[in-house]
């Protein structure tokens, strides 16, 4: 049995932005990623809820605003997740191990934290290629890395998982020294369509939550004195001060 999903009713307010966000549009919690290749498991029969601001455009759901991270890892990152997102154990550590090394090779002795790294794959192949690199999962009870002081944060695949951005883009910040930056992925998806519940990437069974728009980036990071850089769709920069080792 799944733990019952919160309901906002028809008008909420954005979770960035406080904008005014009607439904948008619902889906089974048993839509994954994976249904654009043809993978999909039985309905639920567990409908989850998405609003969308009107504003900053940010689509999100309300349906695991009551969950513990106990509840996400007995009915979202369980055993089974692995079917909705096979790349997870080693593919995507390989592919981002490698984006982050020829980011970070611009500076010398940077020290990084993954930020929400899981198993800490992707830290442990930096480090197989001499890069300083620690990893912290927010949903693992292990001990705190000291604050302030990282270089580089990376924080892939976490945003479009939380049910607060607000306070998941805080938290992930206050590790980064002042002159630090916070390289960091998620999806983001531009004039969707009303109803556009197809769109592979809302999927409530590998956890996607949260979708933004690169305004809702904005307006987030900007909150928090940050200025954002996006290098394509889906992978970003957020700082305060841009250091020295990536000005030129
Ligand atoms: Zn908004």
């Amino acid at each position: 049995m799944l733990k019952r999903l919160h309901f906002a009713g028809p008008q909420t307010s954005c979770k960035i932005c406080k904008g005014p966000a009607p439904l948008y549009g619902v889906a089974d919690f048993n839509k994954n990623c994976l249904e654009r290749e043809k993978v999909f498991l039985p309905l639920l029969g567990e409908p989850v809820y998405y609003h969308q601001c009107e504003s900053c455009r940010l689509i999100f759901s309300t349906a695991f605003d009551d969950w513990s991270a106990a509840d996400f890892k007995a009915h979202i990152y369980n055993d089974d997740y692995v079917t909705v997102d096979p790349e997870y154990v080693e593919i995507r550590p390989r592919k981002l191990a490698g984006m982050v090394f020829n980011f970070i090779k611009r500076g010398t002795n940077l020290k990084l934290l993954d930020y929400g790294g899981g198993e800490g794959k992707t830290a442990a192949l930096l480090r197989e290629k001499g890069i300083a690199a620690t990893s912290w999962d927010p949903m693992a009870a292990a001990a705190l890395p000291r604050e302030s002081a990282f270089d580089v944060v990376t924080c892939f695949e976490v945003f479009e998982h939380t049910p607060q951005p607000v306070v998941t883009a805080e938290d992930a910040l206050r590790f980064l020294k002042p002159q630090g930056v916070l390289l960091f992925s998620t999806l983001t998806a531009e004039g969707m369509p009303p109803r556009h519940m197809d769109f592979w990437y809302i999927a409530p069974r590998n956890g996607h939550i949260t979708i933004y728009s690169k305004a809702a980036l904005k307006v987030l990071f900007e909150s928090l004195g940050c200025t954002v850089h996006h290098f394509n769709d889906n992978v970003h920069m957020a700082y305060r001060q841009l250091p020295a080792w990536l000005a030129t």
